[in-house]
Formats: structure tokens, C-alpha cells, sequence
């Protein structure tokens, strides 16, 4: 570990065997959404929405002013000129709109109070468009039909305080809740589509959307439950599928998804934190996929939103950021101030895990129970 050989830095006060690059990631973000000559800026022009979305979570769960070191005033001033008349945001200027782009803007919006300052009634109004006769969703006009759309669609509503409105409700949310449910696999997991294989992105998105929709026990928790928590490779990092490599990202998509099934300690958390720890850039900041490669934004978001689920900030020189929501994938306290509500499991106690890890062990064809 890159740790202790730089045990003299004031960084290291956390743990002896463990640094965190707390002022490089923050040097490395506001970098990043400043450099427009950057390559991964070129790279990811039409996306550069959820780009600015990860960079400036990341900074509030470091604890920083985003709206000041992360030019707050013109952040807003852009995003606004991505909204088209039709309500929903596009990617970057002049792209077309996008429900995952529409999510991003909303929640950039949160994150600098300045959700008021966009049409909401419209955002809402193109979000609910999309909803399709079974419940589905759009990603947009062309009609590509994935989970990802639905927990966009819920959440952007959410964000909005029009998911509940009554007369007349704007989407029908018990079909939308009935959509995820058919796209429930055999394992536990959820995929894309109803019949399309288990993923963790999906799951997360699956789970998070039953959560929005206050449905998470439709969630066979223990079955899924456990699933996610083989996703652990030696590494300590967490795999998408079974067979692939352990990668920074499913820190979130997986933990996430055990968190609001109260089953995150199904893994081993340390060893978790420690290869996210592994997988910074000691020098330039920033996190990667897996250890050695290069740092994006993407993983430097995930990365510090795994630890933030995984509490590693406690107890540590790095005490008191705020938390990650680990539904709405927002700082806790911005969450609880907009009054966004989901339903989580309760805590699993560790005798049921042990009961079934038992009954696998004796017998490996034994269906799991029903939680
Ligand atoms: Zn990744």
C-alpha cells in the first residue's frame, strides 16, 4: 500500500497502515471540471452532465464549499442552458435531452440550491411523458426501455416533490414498481429488461427505485442479499457479475444496494475500504477502476461514496464529512433537508446469514428462504 511510505505526511493520521489523499482528490476534482482542454473531458463532452454530477458529490462528501471552489454560480448558469423547452436536460449544451442527463441536472441543482431556478413543472412534465404502458420508461424520444430509466424517472420526481402528487399524479407508480418487479431474476438480481441477466448497476437501480417507491419488500433481501456479497473477490474489491474483475464503481452499485437491504456487513468491509484505499493516485489525486490504472471522475466519485457507506471517515482524521445517501446517491444531510423519503430494510441480524450459510455449506442445492 501506497500508505506507508508516506506515513509522514499529516495525510496519514488516519490509521498507520492507511492514507487517504484528501487535498490531492480535491486539487484533482476542481481541476477537472476546470480543464476543458482535458482528454476526458473531449471524451465524455456529451455526458458532461453526470460528470459535473460525480465531481461535485465527491467534493461535498470530502466536507468542501462545492459552490465556491467548484465555481458554483456558473455551474448553475450552465446547467440551465442544457434545459430544452421541453423540460428535460441534454447531456451537455445543445445535446438532446436525456432522463440520465435529467437526473444529473437535477440533482447538480440540489447540490448548489438552485433547484427553484429551473422549470420544474416542466422537468416534471417530460419525465412523466416517458412512462409507458407497462410501467416502463424512456430514456428518451428514440425508446430504449431499461430499469436505469425507472429509477431516474423516480428519483428526478422525487427530487422534484412530484412523485406523490395526487390529483392528477403525474406517473402511475404502481406500475412503475410492477416494471422492476417483472425484471426480478431467478438469482435474486435484477437486469435491464423483464429476463435480462442480474447486474449490479441494474440492482442498484432496481433496488433504489422500489426504495423510492416505498416497495423495497417486494426485494427478496436474503436471496439478493447474498448474491451481492459474493460479488467479493480476494482483492477485497466487489466484482458486477460473477467471473469479471473486481472494479472501484461496483464499491457503489453493490454497497449501496446491501445498504438499503441492511446487509452491507455481508461483506468484509475492511477489506473493502482497503482495496478503494489501494486504488487512489498517490500523486495526482483521484481514484481508479483497480489499483495502478489512471484516476476519473467517475471512480474518484465511487470510490469516496464507498467509503462513505462503508463509514471509513469515522474515527479517522477525516471525521464529521457528511454521508452519502446510499438511494438517492446525494449527501445525507442535503437528502434529509429536501425531505426525500425511501424505504430501507432493517438491519439483518448476522444468526439469519449464519443460519443460511450453514444450510449451503450442508447441502448447496438447498433453496435459500424467503426473508
Ligand atoms: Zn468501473
Amino acid at each position: 500500500m501506497a500508505a506507508l511510505s508516506e506515513s509522514a505526511s499529516p495525510e496519514a493520521a488516519a490509521s498507520p497502515e492507511a492514507v487517504f489523499h484528501d487535498e490531492k482528490h480535491a486539487s484533482y476534482l476542481v481541476a477537472v471540471s476546470k480543464n476543458t482542454e482535458a482528454i476526458e473531458f473531449v471524451l465524455t463532452e456529451y455526458m458532461r452532465m453526470s460528470g459535473v454530477y460525480w465531481g461535485l458529490t465527491a467534493m461535498a462528501l470530502l466536507g468542501r464549499d462545492v459552490h465556491k471552489e467548484m465555481d458554483g454560480d456558473a455551474v448553475v448558469a450552465w446547467v440551465l442552458r442544457c434545459q430544452h423547452p421541453c423540460g428535460g436536460f441534454g447531456g451537455g449544451e445543445g445535446h438532446d435531452p436525456h432522463l440520465l442527463y435529467t437526473l444529473s441536472a437535477l440533482q447538480i441543482l440540489a447540490l448548489l440550491g438552485a433547484l427553484d431556478k429551473c422549470d420544474g413543472a416542466k422537468a416534471a412534465a417530460y419525465v412523466a411523458a416517458l412512462q409507458q404502458g407497462d410501467g416502463s420508461f424512456h430514456g428518451d424520444e428514440w425508446g430504449e426501455v431499461d430499469t436505469r430509466f425507472s429509477y431516474c424517472a423516480l428519483s428526478s420526481l422525487a427530487i422534484l416533490g412530484e412523485l406523490w402528487r395526487r390529483s392528477p399524479p403525474l406517473i402511475d407508480v404502481a406500475k412503475a414498481v410492477d416494471f422492476v418487479d417483472r425484471c426480478r431474476n431467478f438469482d435474486g438480481g435484477y437486469g435491464a429488461v423483464p429476463g435480462a441477466e442480474s447486474h449490479a448497476g441494474q440492482i442498484f437501480c432496481c433496488v433504489g427505485a422500489l426504495a423510492i417507491a416505498k416497495r423495497v419488500d417486494l426485494v427478496d433481501a436474503t436471496l439478493l442479499g447474498w448474491w451481492l456479497a459474493e460479488r467479493q473477490c480476494d482483492s477485497g474489491g466487489l466484482n458486477g457479475r460473477p467471473e469479471k474483475q473486481a472494479d472501484v464503481c461496483y464499491s457503489w452499485w453493490i454497497l449501496s444496494s446491501l445498504t438499503i437491504l441492511g446487509r452491507s456487513h455481508w461483506i468484509d468491509e475492511a477489506k473493502l475500504a482497503a482495496f478503494i484505499l489501494e486504488c487512489q493516485e498517490p500523486d495526482g489525486g483521484g481514484v481508479a477502476d483497480r489499483p495502478g490504472n489512471m484516476a476519473d471522475v467517475f471512480h474518484t466519485f465511487f470510490g469516496i461514496g464507498g467509503l462513505s457507506l462503508l463509514k471509513w471517515f469515522d474515527g479517522t482524521a477525516y471525521a464529521g464529512r457528511p454521508a452519502i445517501d446510499p438511494v438517492f446517491a446525494l449527501p445525507a444531510p442535503l437528502v434529509a433537508e429536501l425531505g426525500l423519503e425511501a424505504s430501507v430494510c432493517p438491519r439483518a441480524t448476522a444468526s439469519l446469514l449464519e443460519t443460511w450459510a450453514r444450510a449451503r455449506d450442508e447441502e448447496k442445492e438447498t433453496p435459500p428462504p424467503s426473508p
